[in-house]
């Protein structure tokens, strides 16, 4: 949701019910846990990320977040000027993700803001645990963009964590409907986190040709990359991604700096302006199957209360005697 989850998007998502986090977005079917976030990194500064969070606040009274995630990337940013601002602006939930999040994590929980870590496998979640992060959001292997190196898809993920985490959950990665949020709840979580699907709403702020791509897409239609560099991730298949695939896999000295002007997040940014599919990489999970349609985020999240309270009604009906059917 880098170069998505501004806040107008962020806002949509909270005004309709769920949790807009400046970057990417939760639906849990609690009122009072929803909430939407903002992407920090999609800021250029955390000066601008202040100005994102006020302007924000003007579009939406509901809660919303913000996501600080700590990857490998071409400039590092100033996580802890990122999580200052997130405490000057009074901020109640961050959502972290990557590598390495103590110290972001400490600084945060010490102004005593809700932290939701995301992450792919158990044991980082076990880590993450002991860090004193509040929730956690398992991302199986379906999601979109860093997939982590284990391929654990969210079936097994999600048991595992019900079975062995002391703490509430959301499932993340190949969520659009109902029917997904009623089985990540009967797997033990308490939610669902959707980003791929919130940028196909009228309100995400990219280019249409990009919302249509993902209508147009199966589930097919992404590629992995970056493994040669433990640092995996799933991105829409086009022009590009697929030839930072072959680079990837051809390369003999394996150099990073051979890729990385495929791979870049600024060739990436332009994809959203300009409407070009194939101008640079962007992040799309296997959920891009199962998306059909365009609806608002008011639309989208109503018809997933509405289908997950059906298939939940649905299953129901399997256990009763065959006398009361
Ligand atoms: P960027 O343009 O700096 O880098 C492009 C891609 O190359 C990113 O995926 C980055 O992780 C990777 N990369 C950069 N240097 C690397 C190195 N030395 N070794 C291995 N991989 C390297 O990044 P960006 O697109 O502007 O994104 C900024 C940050 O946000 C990055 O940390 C990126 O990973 C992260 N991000 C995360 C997600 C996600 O799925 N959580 C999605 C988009 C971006």
């Amino acid at each position: 949701m880098q170069w998505v989850g501004y806040a107008e998007l962020a806002s949509a998502v909270s005004n309709a019910g769920g949790l807009g986090i400046v970057r990417k977005a939760n639906l849990c079917p609690y009122n009072d846990t929803n909430y939407a976030q903002l992407t920090a990194l999609t800021q250029p500064t955390p000066e601008d990320l202040r100005k994102e969070i006020r302007k924000t606040r003007t579009l939406t009274k509901k809660p919303f977040g913000v996501n600080i995630t700590l990857l490998p990337t071409m400039n590092a940013p100033p996580y802890g000027e990122y999580a200052q601002v997130c405490i000057d602006e009074d901020i109640k939930v961050v959502e972290t993700a990557g590598n390495s999040p103590g110290p972001v994590i400490k600084l945060l929980k010490s102004a005593g803001i809700i932290i939701l870590h995301k992450c792919t496998t158990i044991r980082h979640a076990a880590s993450a645990v002991k860090l004193g992060v509040d929730f956690l959001s398992i991302d199986g292997f379906e999601c979109a963009g860093h997939v982590g190196e284990s391929d654990i898809t969210n079936f097994i993920l999600l048991t595992r964590a019900r079975q062995s985490l002391g703490v509430p959950f959301i499932a993340s990665g190949g969520f659009a409907d109902g029917q997904g949020l009623a089985a990540a709840l009967a797997l033990g979580a308490e939610g669902i986190n959707m980003g791929t699907r919130f940028m196909c709403t009228v309100e995400a702020p990219i280019h249409i040709n990009i919302k249509q791509a993902i209508v147009d897409a199966s589930e097919h239609d992404t590629e992995l990359v970056m493994r040669r560099w433990t640092n995996t991730s799933r991105l829409f298949k086009n022009k590009v991604s697929k030839e930072a695939a072959r680079i990837e896999k051809t390369s003999p000295t394996g150099k990073f700096e051979e890729i990385a002007p495929y791979v870049s997040g600024k060739r990436g940014r332009e994809v959203f302006i300009n409407g070009d599919k194939d101008f640079g990489v962007w992040t799309a999970g296997q959920v891009i199957g199962l998306i059909h349609d365009i609806p608002t985020c008011h639309e989208l999240l109503t018809r997933i209360e509405n289908e997950a309270i059906e298939a939940v009604e649905k299953s129901r009906k399997v256990f009763q005697p065959q006398s009361k059917l």
